[in-house]
């Protein structure tokens, strides 16, 4: 039986010339500028360069103490968008700690273009590695519960509003970036997602293999395809370098160094390292 061709993914994904940070009701959003057309641009045409910048700004938001702080202290688990409803905004609470993060999501913003905040799912997603253990122990001290849920109402009526505004809350953009971070580089199980806002044509003109043609419009399914492309077929994956800390795209999932230079170095600063700890314990 032929197989089908899944490789012909398009994008058309709407950017506007410029965004801003704009706090409403004690929520900061990054909002498009008023009155003029986005344009739309094919992110597939650089998609490892999109998963790099994906990574980038995510690791960001997972290496902010203070947001991650200002999730636990008010016992958010998992981390919900919704939640920033019930307790506050960290975007808002904190301006000082917050800004250098809101820069961060501004340019990646300014760069792609805002995901479609979705109308009926809370965006959802857990803390990075170094956070599970404090996460833990707030899971199992106390239920964090609380039968109030009228925050949720608001939610709602948030939502719509930024449906017709092209709006999206920050802490919102900020926990989809994590998201795809948790699951790019930390192998969190990102179980399945739905490609909305994509038209699919089969395409018959090589009758042996009919392609699967996508044009996607939503940044997030963008996303998701790129990556599902970049580590399927020939097994790539996003990977930070042991020496230098960079972000990049390896042939292979294992690989721990982005260049032979790396290895070499990171080698060559364990071996001193051994030399020096053998020379003090030979001392003592
Ligand atoms: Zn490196």
């Amino acid at each position: 039986m032929p197989q089908m061709n899944f490789a012909h993914f398009r994008g058309a994904v709407p950017r506007f010339q410029n965004y801003a940070a704009v706090a409403e009701q004690g929520v900061l959003f990054i909002a498009p500028e008023a009155g003029v057309l986005p344009r739309r641009y094919d992110p597939f045409e650089d998609s490892e360069g999109l998963l790099l910048d994906v990574v980038r700004a995510g690791a960001a938001v997972a290496g902010c103490d203070a947001f991650m702080d200002h999730c636990l202290s008010h016992k958010m688990l998992p981390l919900r968008d919704a939640e920033f409803w019930r307790h506050g905004d960290f975007f808002t609470a904190r301006p000082d700690g917050a800004q250098p993060l809101v820069d961060t999501l501004l340019a990646f913003v300014r760069r792609y273009g805002l995901p479609v905040w979705e109308q009926n799912t809370i965006v959802t997603t857990s803390y990075p590695a170094r956070y599970e253990q404090r996460a833990m122990a707030v899971h199992f001290s106390e239920d964090g519960g609380g039968n109030d849920m009228g925050y949720l109402a608001h939610y709602e009526a948030v939502k719509r509003a930024c449906s017709r505004s092209g709006a999206v809350p920050a802490c919102t953009l900020a926990l989809m970036l994590l998201n795809f971070y948790l699951q790019f580089l930390e192998g969190m199980d990102g179980g399945h997602f739905f490609i909305r806002n994509a038209e699919w044509a089969l395409d018959f003109e090589h009758n042996k293999t009919p392609e699967l043609r996508a044009q996607v419009y939503d940044l997030t399914a963008c996303i998701n395809l790129a990556y599902a492309q970049l580590v399927s077929g020939e097994g790539k994956a996003v990977r930070q370098c042991k020496h230098c800390q960079k972000f990049f795209i390896a042939d292979d999932w294992r690989a721990e160094y982005c260049s032979p230079r790396c290895r070499g170095a990171y080698n060559s600063k364990m071996t001193r390292k051994r030399v020096k700890e053998r020379k003090l314990r030979e001392g003592q």
